[in-house]
């Protein structure tokens, strides 16, 4: 099926152009003008799968969620910006534009090359300063049920991902902040179309209508949800994004806005704890990525309080250390014995994330070092479990990676969804791969308006949901990533920027949503783009197969029928679910274009010259 979106009508005299050229006084950027106009494209028709046709650009590219974000990274590209610059216009798009996934509310990890180093920037929210490892549990200390704890005031952890931009933009921005704030307000003021995904989001989620906010915005009287071409407005964001453009993240973290933000939390009819201290002392961390060695490249990814990359590289080790498949794919398609091999590796993964990863300001690595949970001895050790049948649901037990002082207890599972992925190269060769989260699709429900009193807004994310909510195991051990105040709960998300190893050049930005799942999906596209050599778009066909240690879920319509009951003879608990990633990759080629790929599951494109 063609690309409904493509070709972009592109820029002709822009009736909303903007001429800006103050930067913030915290930074030395050029002064520059950013003629942003409003794209004359439709949202695409269908958030069902869409064939993408995978996008070759000789010099930038951008690929993120939503046509209109993307739209956006590129003409800040196009007007001189960096990789970074084009990840502030386009997340603040997706906040006006895809609200149930992320924006300013939420929090996002950021990987960054500036063509030699790589950092990770952490914006994770954080839990305020009132709170401690009861604050999921009721009267009777029994854990509260997921939803209701979710659509609260308790959810809802300090944001972060204004401070993570903000500092990463004084570090590699090109052009002044308060440019990169231009194409979301005038989507916000003249209006956008509600694409079907966000059409759809609004008809399935709970609680949203019965938000004082959210419920007038997105539903009419009868709580219909906003209609799919429904142009709309959102001028309590664009006056937001006003004073933070102009101002830098101190807009949102103090004053009236931040008073509007903690007035929400704890009038909430189920309220939290955050405060205006929490609020305003919320800090940015650069930290040291992870950086592996695999096969041919050198994989980084975002250290904990993340568990993304730790459980991709378990994964990735323990698939190395078996003896090679003669046939991984089987009709273009992961052959049942690579399935076996990858959820078997999966269970066992996922049991070390379990017991180890947590915010490291609050728990110390395996060891001391959290590489220690992917040494190739550690690794190969533990693949010796992978046999010809599953060890079957919940049998994977935890490893010992490195001594430990506290004697952790394994965390129960719990849900995770709502995300969104974005990748940008530059024409310089910067890089970025950054994920961001409000957590569930519209995160606590609970909407701000800045206290303008204006219709809209933005969401504000339930993310310490990502919080265990036991604290401890029956036994009284305590759970590493148990609630306390000031931690960033543990998050599967996994921005990650990929090099050669020998080279040291770039290879490839990718990342996805979807939860713990983001780990599954982020892990099997890179096999299929760097070891069975598919393109980034072939690669984000695949369909997925997952498990958190229990049961397996195949993506429904995905593989043969013959596939499940191969699996299920192997020993796997096996059936058919939706798997919506968002995948989002950008690969270099050997002839130096970038290629780029968005998923079929969602609205993402790829744009560039
Ligand atoms: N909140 C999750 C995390 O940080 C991500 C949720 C999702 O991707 O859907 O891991």
């Amino acid at each position: 099926m063609p690309m409904p979106i493509l070709p972009f009508c592109r820029r002709l005299v822009s009736p909303v152009a903007v001429m800006l050229m103050v930067g913030l006084p915290s930074t030395t950027h050029a002064e520059v003008e950013l003629d942003y106009e409003a794209p004359a494209i439709a949202p695409e028709s269908s958030s069902t799968v869409t064939e993408k046709p995978g996008w070759e650009n000789e010099d930038f590219a951008v690929a993120a969620a939503n046509p209109l974000a993307t739209d956006a990274g590129y003409q800040v590209i196009k007007a001189g910006g960096s990789a970074i610059d084009a990840a502030v216009a386009v997340q603040m798009v997706l906040t006006l534009v895809e609200p149930q996934s992320s924006g300013i509310g939420g929090g996002a990890f950021l990987m960054h090359f500036d063509g030699e180093d790589v950092r990770a920037y952490d914006g994770r929210e954080t839990a305020p300063s009132g709170v401690d490892g009861e604050l999921f549990l009721d009267e009777e200390g029994e854990p509260l049920d997921f939803m209701a704890a979710v659509a609260s005031g308790r959810s809802i952890g300090v944001p972060g991902t204004l401070r993570m931009l903000e500092l990463a933009h004084r570090d590699h921005g090109q052009l002044p902040w308060e440019v990169l704030f231009e194409p979301a307000i005038t989507l916000a003021e003249d209006g956008f179309e509600v694409s079907e995904r966000l059409h759809t989001s609004l008809a399935e989620v709970e609680h949203l209508r019965d938000d004082s906010i959210g419920g007038d915005f997105y539903y009419d009287e009868a709580g219909e949800p906003l209609a799919e071409g429904h142009t709309l407005k959102n001028p309590a964001l664009a006056a937001i994004l006003r004073e933070i453009a102009k101002e830098g993240s101190s807009a949102l973290h103090t004053g009236s806005i931040a008073e509007d933000l903690v007035f929400r939390v704890q009038n909430h009819d189920r309220p939290g704890a955050m405060s205006l201290e929490d609020l305003a002392s919320h800090a940015a961390q650069e930290r040291d990525p992870l950086c592996t060695e695999w096969q041919a490249y050198r994989v980084c990814g975002f250290p904990p309080p993340s568990s993304g990359h730790l459980t991709i590289m378990q994964i990735l080790g323990m698939l190395e250390a078996l003896p090679a498949l003669e046939s991984p794919l089987n009709d273009d398609l992961p052959s049942v014995e690579w399935l076996h091999r990858f959820l078997e590796a999966s269970r066992l993964a996922f049991a070390d994330r379990d017991k180890y990863i947590a915010d490291p300001e609050f728990v110390d690595a395996p060891g001391g070092d959290w590489s220690n949970m992917l040494h190739p001895d550690y690794l190969a050790k533990r693949a010796e479990q992978i046999g010809e049948q599953s060890m079957g649901s919940d049998a994977a037990k935890p490893g010992n990676p490195g001594p430990m002082e506290t004697s952790w207890a394994v965390q129960p599972e719990q849900p995770e969804a709502g995300t969104s992925h974005i990748s940008i190269i530059d024409e310089e060769g910067n890089a970025i791969a950054m994920t961001t989260s409000i957590e569930q699709a519209f995160g606590s429900r609970t909407m701000a308006d800045g206290g303008t009193g204006e219709p809209g807004g933005y969401l504000l994310n339930n993310e310490l949901t990502d919080f265990s909510f036991q604290p401890e195991d029956e036994a009284g051990n305590p759970i590493a990533n148990r609630v306390e105040p000031g931690k960033r709960p543990r998050s599967s998300m996994s921005p990650t920027l990929v090099f050669d190893a020998d080279s040291g050049e770039l290879v490839a930005s990718l990342g996805s949503p979807g939860g713990a799942a983001i780990i599954h999906y982020t892990a099997k596209t890179l096999v299929a783009m760097l070891d069975w050599g598919l393109d980034a778009q072939e690669a984000l066909n695949l369909p997925h197969a997952i498990t958190l240690g229990g049961p397996v879920f195949l993506e429904a319509g995905g593989y043969p029928a013959a596939t499940l009951e191969a699996l299920k003879s192997l020993g796997h608990e096996a059936s058919e679910r939706e798997l919506v990633s968002g995948l989002q990759a950008l690969q270099v080629t050997e002839g130096g274009s970038i290629f780029g790929g968005a998923d079929p599951r969602r609205e993402g494109v790829v744009l560039g010259d």
